[in-house]
């Protein structure tokens, strides 16, 4: 009778271990997920940077006031810069 309830015993505790384990690996799997987000970091982070050569200050690409200027494209952080440098 012992034997049968240690037997009960290693089983549920088996179980409880199998249980807990694969909840871990779960939770692992979700983590690395995160990670993978974290590597790959959303637009605004990734996005290229530009000068703008007349105020001489950073802007993100995509609020930045573009003109081709002789043939090359310039940016600039508003229209006010932009008409600066091209009425230089
Ligand atoms: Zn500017």
């Amino acid at each position: 009778m012992k034997t049968i309830l240690i037997l009960i015993l290693i089983y549920i505790g088996y179980r409880y271990l199998r249980k807990s384990i694969s909840f871990k690996a779960v939770n692992i799997k979700a983590e690395s997920k995160a990670d993978a987000r974290q590597a790959a970091p959303p637009d605004a982070d990734s996005e290229e940077m530009v000068l703008d050569p007349v105020c001489k200050s950073y802007i993100p690409i995509s609020s930045s006031v573009s003109s081709s200027v002789s043939g090359r494209v310039e940016y600039f952080c508003g229209p006010e810069c932009r008409d600066k440098f091209i009425s230089r």
